[in-house]
């Protein structure tokens, strides 16, 4: 018998009827054979409450007790999938993460998973038993709870299929991976039948929160089939997954697996991060260091970075760092800043980044030109740009990005005709 993790997040599980239609889902495969393990998210909206809850009982809270507090909605909705399915005479249990037990890395509210011992979901499939599994959560090495960064269910389910060597349905209120977000460019964004890890991968960390980042790490590592499809489909429809891969939704695959490529795959925006300048530091050795160096050790990421001209002997250099960072990244930079030697700092939260997708530029030139042609031609003006082999971001004024949007979206030949 196949194989099967079933993925359904907070907004197919907002209420028990949409639990009811879930559970539709999970019948039908159960009929045609297959051992199903269900991950599933809390209902929409309840992680957001808790971590409100959690941010108002104290500013300085404890990211254990964190965890505690947010981890509990999965729990909520796997319990309930269980009863309705037992109800409609599947048999069925529920599993918090440290049942299972999916273990984790000690980092709170970002833990990594590190092992999944499948001995236990593999028993409760020889009883007959459909297991439903709360996602988002794991347990730590000192045997407390832990969740896996906001979006974790996607990684709890992609890392119990490939701990019980199955495939992975991600169902979703959206009917599969789209060439950009669907909510920005509804009428022209059109569904793409099969992608491949690497451009998923860079759509996911570049913004595109359909599937959380981690999850395509993990598929792609352990070569998980991925799939993503909606769950609001008819439960009963015939069109179902076929063995040669085909079927509703997208396909998340290897990049051999996949006939016709685009130059550029899909498009993802991002509203997270801030733009910091820095002005009038002196153009000599040692000044980018004395900038990026304290900033990496406050274990700060940065994104983007520009550093002018210099005009007579200083320069300004321009960076970006995520909008929950950038605090700590201005009070690092205080704190330094006889050591650089700066005249003045100035930051932006209302900025975006976008950028373009697709393995196709590995062999087509002009891409990113295309890109600031397009963007020009529409007066969007470009604050910072960074590329990699397979993608071209850039950061613009926050007020402009849905028409930038529009604009590449057209420009690339991903309208829907
Ligand atoms: P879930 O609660 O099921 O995990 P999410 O809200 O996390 O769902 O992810 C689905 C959402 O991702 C969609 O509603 C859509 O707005 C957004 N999204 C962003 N980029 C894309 C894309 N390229 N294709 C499809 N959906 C996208
Ligand atoms: N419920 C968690 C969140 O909202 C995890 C998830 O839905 O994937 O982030
Ligand atoms: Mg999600």
């Amino acid at each position: 018998m196949a194989r099967l993790v079933m993925k359904f997040g907070g907004t197919s599980v907002a209420d028990l009827d949409r639990i009811r239609n879930v559970a539709r889902h999970v019948a039908r495969e159960v009929k045609a054979g297959h051992d199903v393990a269900v991950i599933v998210s809390a209902m929409a909206g309840e992680t957001n409450k808790l971590v409100g809850f959690v941010e108002e009982a104290s500013p300085a809270f404890d990211a254990a007790e964190y965890d505690m507090v947010v981890s509990s909605g999965e729990q909520v909705t796997a319990g309930l999938l269980a009863i309705v399915l037992q109800n409609m005479g599947i048999p069925a249990r529920s599993w918090c993460g440290w049942q299972v037990p999916i273990e984790t890395s000690d980092v709170h509210a970002a833990a990594r998973i590190t092992n999944i011992d499948p001995q236990n979901l593999l028993s409760s499939w020889e009883q007959g038993k459909v297991n439903v599994i709360a996602g988002f959560q794991g347990i730590g090495p000192d045997g407390r709870i832990t969740t896996l960064g906001r979006g974790g269910s996607d990684t709890s389910a992609v890392a119990v299929a490939a701990a019980l060597d199955a495939r992975c349905d991600i169902y979703t209120d959206v009917d599969g991976v789209y060439t950009t977000d669907p909510r920005i460019v509804r009428e022209k964004a059109r569904r793409i039948e099969r992608i491949s890890y690497e451009e998923m991968l860079e759509l996911a960390s570049l913004g595109a929160k359909v599937l959380q980042t981690r999850s395509v790490e993990l598929a792609m590592v352990h070569k998980v089939p991925l799939r993503v499809r909606s769950s609001f489909d008819d439960p009963d429809s015939p069109l179902q997954v076929q063995d040669n891969g085909s079927g509703p939704g997208t396909l998340v695959c290897d990049e051999d697996d996949i006939m016709e490529q685009q130059v550029v795959t899909g498009i993802a925006y991002a509203r997270d991060e801030a733009h910091v300048a820095v002005r009038r530091v002196k153009d000599k050795p040692g000044i980018a260091a004395s900038v990026f160096g304290p900033l990496a050790d406050a274990n700060i990421s940065v994104d983007m970075i520009v550093q002018n001209v210099s005009v007579d002997g200083y320069a300004n250099i321009t960076f970006t760092v995520a909008r929950n960072d950038l605090r700590r990244a201005l009070d690092v930079l205080q704190a330094e800043k006889d050591n650089i030697g700066y005249e003045s700092i100035d930051t932006s939260t209302e900025v975006a980044k976008v950028s373009i997708v697709g393995i196709g530029m590995r062999s087509y030139a002009g891409v990113a030109s295309k890109m600031f042609r397009t963007l020009a031609e529409k007066g969007v003006n470009i604050e910072a740009i960074t590329t990699s082999e397979i993608k071209v971001s850039v950061l613009i004024d926050e007020a402009w990005l849905e028409l930038a949007v529009r604009a590449l979206h057209t420009a690339f030949d991903l309208d829907a005709v």
